[in-house]
């Protein structure tokens, strides 16, 4: 193993699912990016763009099984031209997904091979506790550790308080309160960006996610948020990658399935954090219990002994709300973007809100 390798994220665990592929004489690489099927690879000897093979796309069954930003994968590179082939992908040890509501449900891959996921709030106005709880459920989802950064600590009076209440529910993932403009607290991040660990970014818009990545890059490599807007450009031009090697020897994830990650998780993922709520559930009288005026809950009476506290009920609820509203908004999209053709008569006899 090499330290090009370790330096990629290579670890025992993909040496071992790699041996087979050795033997076909194909070599280990990373994917940093991916536009319209044609992805960008890292690999011992630089980089290059890849195609996964005819085979491959026959083979394939679903979305979720393409290449993701982040996923190993073994290639070939052709011999005479710069291009590479892609033969496989290699088991993910974590992964952010998304369900695509459609005319049947899909998973969609955002981000694989995660170590650690920073989950960004802003200490300003932004601060919202039941949003970073939302985003813990996503974090352990994935199979990602999760970090809780509050940044903009510049603009708050009363730091200490708002780590420790945040900490009271964070499940012991650290909470670390820093300030990407001024600098200050990101030492504390250091740790977990050492050789070959592979941070994601999630957190709102506008909670300064890429001026923590500028800080770690110590220059302006992606632009702010008030540059962006004016970008005629946009912000994916050729060059832009979104594996990106830190100076600090480890990973950052930056895609726009991460930043736009709101409630991707559907169900499942409710259970796990709320296993508390789980539990109690699971001894109501009823098994279709609501958990409000049904006879028997166990979940009423564990609110009522102090054993559960009620606004764990309310977080568990309002999640599931969203969640619904969620699912709706996306089969809407689907449907819409199903209409094509109708879509221009439509617009015809919009009425005004
Ligand atoms: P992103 O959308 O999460 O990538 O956020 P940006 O990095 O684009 O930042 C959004 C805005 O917040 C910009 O105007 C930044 O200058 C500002 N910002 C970022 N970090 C801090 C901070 O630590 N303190 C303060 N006061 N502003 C910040
Ligand atoms: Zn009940």
């Amino acid at each position: 193993m090499t330290t090009d390798m370790i330096r990629l994220g290579w670890s025992d665990f993909f040496e071992q699912h790699f041996e087979p592929f050795r033997q076909q004489d194909l070599i280990p690489a990373r994917v940093a990016r991916e536009d319209r099927g044609a992805y960008l690879v890292y690999y011992e000897r630089g980089e290059v763009v890849a195609e996964v093979t005819g085979r491959f796309r026959h083979e394939v069954m679903s979305r979720s099984s393409f290449p993701a930003v982040g996923d190993w994968v073994a290639i070939n590179v052709l011999p005479q031209e710069p291009k590479a082939r892609i033969h496989a992908i290699l088991p993910r040890r974590s992964s952010f997904s998304r369900k695509v509501v459609g005319g049947h449900t899909e998973e969609q891959i955002a981000a694989a091979n995660v170590d650690i996921v920073f989950l960004v709030s802003g200490l300003d106005g932004d601060f919202n506790l039941r949003r970073i709880e939302r985003y813990l459920t996503v974090a352990y989802d994935s199979g990602a550790n999760p970090v809780i950064v509050l940044n903009k600590a510049d603009l708050c009076a009363d730091v200490s308080a708002r780590v420790a209440e945040v900490e009271s529910f964070a499940f012991g993932a650290a909470v670390h309160p820093v300030s990407a403009i001024e600098n200050s607290g990101l030492d504390r991040l250091l740790p977990y960006l050492g050789i070959g660990k592979t941070v994601a970014i999630l957190g709102s818009s506008g909670v300064g996610k890429s001026s923590l990545i500028n800080s770690f890059l110590g220059r302006d490599r992606l632009a702010v948020s008030a540059v962006r807007e004016d970008d005629s450009h946009g912000r994916h031009t050729t060059t832009h990658r979104e594996l990106i090697c830190l100076p600090q020897g480890g990973l950052v994830i930056d895609t726009p399935g991460i930043r736009e990650l709101q409630l991707w998780t559907g169900e499942d993922s409710l259970q796990g954090s709320f296993q508390d709520i789980e539990d109690f559930a699971g001894q109501c009288k009823f098994n279709d219990c609501k958990h409000t005026h049904e006879p028997g809950c166990a979940v009423k009476s564990a609110i009522e002994s102090g054993a559960l506290p009620s606004a764990r009920l309310d977080n568990y609820r309002k999640l599931q709300r969203e969640l619904l509203h969620l699912e709706k908004k996306q089969a809407e999209k689907a449907r819409m973007a199903g209409r094509g053709s109708r879509k221009k008569a439509d617009r015809n006899d919009q009425t005004p809100r």
